[in-house]
């Protein structure tokens, strides 16, 4: 195999995409992994790092661009670390996205064959994220910077305006950015562990349209509190809540445990599945409400209930995927670890006139072995872990239950793909799965796999 150096510059074809949404394409035995080209291009790539079998490159020039490519919409695009496919069009986006489950599921899981419907793809690419977290900084001569951090960085790409949330957001960023200007205390400044104001957090119900702005301190308050209330309350109609989120630690976790309202309520509501929701600053919530309501749509599909059954939600946050088919199982039992997501789930239930619910708090893990140690039998179990997957020792405890389904919800085709696998062993293998594209844009993908008994 010749040898790559940092600095050559090669020419290869794009052939396809990482999880992290950079091209790929080979030379010599390497793979060269490209951002900002895209399956199909031919280019001109400059070597920036080396390892023992890949590189990462730089496109350097474009000699032949693919087919599939289109004019990026957005000024950001290229520096900020949100969207890496606003160059290429949203066919060829879900196209790569379908190949990386399937990739993952055969590849990680070994289940050639296995059925895998078309991936469900958005209406639209822009304005879906409910959420923004915007971390904030200090550019070269002292003033805000706020948006999305750099690929691979914490260096803060300022974006006065993102497409992939809601107008309304753009406007309460730039309320925040002038009542900062006349009353802000310091930014926090994370090498050095001081200043005070870490990040502007961002929440909208779609349906409801109530918006929570919340600002994340290094500390308990702010100084200038009650002039921010009203820059909030004048960019934003429908503000229903301003929160200060308390964040002392030396840490990378955007969101301390404290919250405290300075206006309005302490949560905002939203309408999924036909049910309302209350969502507390720290409860987990779908960012992508449309796609959700599709998703949980397959995976009420999968689930199969009659009206009969005991249904699990594990991982159950605010507990909205096992309310909205509580309708069809004679109960419903859901776990979560963060315990105001676990008390919005108890509200949610009563609010809704849902009266065969019961959530717990605590780890998925022991919480699912506390049930088996009380004789629950679930007959259909929902998962939907964070992005790192079930710990082995849940794997077998859902598998103990016995149940006739497992319904896996995963926003990892990596993760999910070593976890079917354990699954499978334990009599529990794919029977099919349907990837959502619930981030469009971004490198992100949603599957729902339905397991079953063997
Ligand atoms: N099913 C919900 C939430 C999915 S996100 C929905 O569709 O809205 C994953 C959830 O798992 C989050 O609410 C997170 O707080 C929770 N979680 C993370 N680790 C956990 C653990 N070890 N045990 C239980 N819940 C956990």
């Amino acid at each position: 195999m010749a040898l790559i150096h940092k600095n050559d510059i090669v020419e290869m074809e794009i052939t396809g995409m990482t999880a992290q949404g950079a091209g790929v394409g080979h030379w010599e035995g390497f793979a060269v992994f490209t951002p900002l080209t895209a399956p199909g291009d031919k280019a001109r790539i400059r070597i920036v790092k080396t390892a023992k079998t890949y590189a990462f490159g730089r496109l350097e020039e474009l000699l032949s661009p693919s087919p599939d490519r289109i004019e990026p919409d957005c000024p950001c695009f290229a520096q900020c670390g949100g969207c890496c496919y606003r160059h290429i069009s949203y066919a060829s986006e879900l196209k790569i996205k379908e190949a990386r489950v399937r990739d993952a599921l055969e590849r990680i899981g070994g289940f050639q064959g296995l059925p895998i419907r078309p991936i469900l793809g958005a209406d639209s690419r822009d304005g879906y994220r409910n959420k923004a977290l915007l971390p904030l900084g200090t550019d070269r001569n002292g003033e805000l910077t706020m948006g999305f951090y750099a690929v691979n960085s914490h260096r803060i790409v300022d974006c006065p305006y993102c497409r992939l949330q809601p107008e309304i957001f753009n406007q309460a960023m730039e309320a925040f950015r002038e009542w900062a200007k006349a009353y802000g205390d310091p930014i926090y400044d994370e090498s050095s562990h001081s200043g005070r104001m870490r990040r502007l957090y961002l929440r909208q119900g779609e349906i409801t349209g109530q918006v929570m702005a919340c600002v994340v301190v290094n500390g308990n308050g702010l100084h200038h509190e009650a002039e921010l209330v009203e820059a909030f309350k004048k960019a934003v109609p429908n503000l229903s809540s301003v929160v200060i989120n308390s964040n002392r630690e030396r840490t990378n976790v955007a969101l301390g445990q404290k919250c405290r309202t300075i206006y309005g309520k302490d949560y905002i509501e939203d309408t999924l599945c036909g049910l309302r929701f209350q969502l507390s600053p720290l409860s987990f919530y779908q960012v992508n409400r449309t796609q959700a309501e599709r998703l949980y749509g397959l995976a009420s599909h999968y689930a199969g209930l009659t009206g009969s059954e005991l249904l699990l939600d594990l991982y159950c946050g605010t507990g909205t995927i096992g309310l909205s088919m509580a309708d069809k199982a004679q109960r419903l039992l859901g776990v979560e670890i963060i315990p105001e997501a676990v008390e919005n789930a108890r509200q949610n239930a009563e609010k809704n006139g849902i009266h065969n619910a019961e959530f717990f708090c605590g780890d998925a893990g022991k919480a699912a072995q506390m049930l088996a140690d009380r004789g629950e039998l679930p007959d259909v179990i929902i998962l939907d872990p964070p992005r790192k997957g079930c710990s082995a020792q849940l794997i077998h405890t859902v598998a103990e239950f016995h149940p006739k389904r497992v319904v896996y919800v995963s926003c990892d085709p990596a993760t999910l793909a070593r976890d079917l696998k354990l699954f499978a062993e334990l009599g529990y293998p794919p029977v099919e799965a349907s990837p959502v594209d619930m981030f469009p844009a971004t490198s992100h993908v949603e599957t729902v796999c339905l397991l079953s008994k063997t």
